[in-house]
């Protein structure tokens, strides 16, 4: 039995339709379970709001891009602590515009859920199947040197000059050709985002997916939920139109970690115990950009092809980075002239990005009176701060080591360029400040996290709403804080497993 995808074209009246499950969100978390759903023989449907992107559709252009894919046109911001954080809008979700990479959350992060959330099934060795299941299935593998390209080499040799670890980033790509063009979209379909990968296989699986639909509100069935409200929306311009309604047995919210907490506070099931929208944290990095003696032609090579995890349980993990100049320019000293001078500097650059843990800085999403986007309040912890400082300066010694003539931190109060390690040793004496950081945050967790205690948490480790059997949730949301690493392979390694729970009991 082979399902469809309909467009925002084919829809000219109101309309409704009715299911065994159906999942909200077609991003990592929601394709998997579709996918998983639709091949135990279930009949889904899948719901995504924004529009599907083929290859012709990609534009190099980063804002015009970020406009087009993303919600907010890629400038929402957190307030408190301000700080630009990216939700993709597009068949894919996140996985259209990320960088691929795909790591296992270290045993000890882990052992630490297991620990503080009251979970019983959450070590590495539990999840290790389910990683196993999604490596399979994408064809995860290690970046070969081949695509690497000089700004990812010259991380792995400053790491070795320093005896600090790294290793080429594991990504879920087939014949990935080195564009490093991931974050405005694959035009070579390399990348296996889920909107060619895990939502065509569900499609052939018999599931139908509505795109341009954008859910508003659940349905009620007593005590339970009855499926999922909302409107036909025009793709880039959010414009409503014919009104749909599912019907279902199971609802699985994969509508990520911001949008899923407004659903159900829009709907009026934030249950009781007031966890809902809360505890939301960011995987914050800094990125550092250091030029070199000679070109290093940093258009070509794997987006992110690098890492270090020496510095994992120290709280911080380093990458290489690569995205079009323009959104590079906002961590460029100066204006005209001087800017202009910074930005000529990038084809002898390399650019490298410390993400940090930030355990300590908590915040919470809420519903706009109007609309689906979120108000976010989030604060960076001072302690925290020092972490990220940490980074910086790891990174800085590894800029040196592989032979960089000179660094532009970008960081407020420091000097715009540094020359040499001595030069650089203020970083380690400099009292930072919080708006010292341009901080960016896409890495997003805990807001309906799983909690084995109902009172301190919105689901179980099956992604099972504490208080609605019948309701799941299959989005970073669930994570109960930062897995130490970019979160994607998680996120589906949990979402495999609440896909076979799912098709268990239905
Ligand atoms: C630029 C960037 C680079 C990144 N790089 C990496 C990386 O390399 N590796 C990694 O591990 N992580 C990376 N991440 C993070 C990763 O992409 C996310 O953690 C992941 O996509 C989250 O998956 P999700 O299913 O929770 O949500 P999302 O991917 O956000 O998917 C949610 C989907 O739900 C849809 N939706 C939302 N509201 C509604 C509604 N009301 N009705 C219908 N549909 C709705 C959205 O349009 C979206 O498609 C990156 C993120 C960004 C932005
Ligand atoms: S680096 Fe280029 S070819 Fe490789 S996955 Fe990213 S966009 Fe595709």
């Amino acid at each position: 039995m082979s399902g469809e995808v309909r467009v925002f074209a084919q829809y000219d009246h109101d309309f409704d339709e009715i299911c065994d499950a159906v999942v909200v969100g077609s991003g990592p978390g929601g394709a998997v379970v579709a996918h998983e759903l639709a091949a135990a023989g279930k009949d889904v449907v899948l719901i995504e709001e924004g529009p599907p992107f083929a290859r012709e559709d990609f534009v190099l252009d980063g804002a015009m891009s970020m406009a087009r894919t993303m919600r907010e046109g890629g400038l929402r911001t957190t307030r408190g602590t301000i700080m630009p954080t990216m939700q993709a809008n597009a068949l894919g979700g996140g996985s259209l515009v990320n960088s691929a990479i795909c790591v296992r959350a270290p045993a000890f992060t882990l052992d630490g859920w297991c620990e503080e959330f009251q979970l019983r099934r959450s070590t590495r060795a539990d999840l290790d199947p389910h990683y196993l299941a999604i490596e399979d299935f994408l064809g995860i593998a290690p970046t070969p040197d081949d695509v690497q390209g000089a700004r990812n080499l010259l991380f792995r040799d400053g790491c070795r000059a320093l005896g600090y670890s790294s290793e080429p980033i594991a990504r879920n790509v087939r014949g990935c050709r080195g564009s490093g063009e991931c974050f405005t979209g694959c035009r070579s379909r390399a990348k296996q985002s889920t909107d060619i990968s895990y939502v065509p296989a569900a499609v052939r699986a018999g599931a139908r997916v509505l795109t341009s639909a954008q859910v508003q509100r659940l349905l009620p069935r007593g005590s339970r939920v009855g499926g999922v409200a909302g409107q036909i929306v025009r793709p880039f311009t959010g414009e409503t139109s014919h009104r749909f309604r599912v019907h279902a047995k199971v609802v699985v919210l994969a509508a990520g970690c911001m949008a899923t907490p407004v659903l159900l506070q829009k709907s009026g099931l934030t249950g009781g115990s007031g966890q809902v929208g809360e505890n939301l944290q960011f995987h914050p990095g800094v990125a550092v950009m250091g030029v070199f003696p000679d070109a290093t032609h940093p258009e070509f090579g794997a987006t992110q092809g690098y890492q270090s995890l020496e510095f994992v349980e120290d709280g911080f993990k380093l990458e290489t980075l690569w995205a079009p100049p323009g959104v590079f320019a906002v961590r460029l000293p100066g204006l005209g002239y001087e800017l202009k001078k910074n930005l000529s500097l990038i084809p002898r650059a390399a650019i490298w990005d410390a993400i940090a843990t930030c355990n300590r800085s908590k915040g919470r999403v809420r519903a706009r009176r109007r609309g689906m986007d979120p108000v976010l309040d989030w604060r960076l912890d001072p302690k925290d701060l020092q972490v990220l400082a940490e980074g910086l300066w790891r990174l800085t010694e590894i800029f040196f080591a592989a032979g960089a003539e000179r660094i532009l931190p970008g960081v407020h109060r420091l000097p715009e360029e540094m020359r040499s390690l001595d030069e650089a040793r203020v970083i380690r004496a400099h009292d930072f400040r919080v708006t010292d950081f341009t901080l960016a945050g896409n890495h997003v967790f805990s807001t309906t996290r799983m909690h084995g205690d109902a009172g301190a948490g919105v689901v179980d480790e099956d992604g099972r709403c504490h208080e609605i059997d019948n309701l799941y949730v299959a989005d970073t949301g669930i994570l109960p804080r930062s897995p130490s690493v970019n979160p994607m392979l998680t996120l589906m390694a949990l979402a495999h497993r609440i896909a076979l729970g799912i098709a268990a009991r239905l």
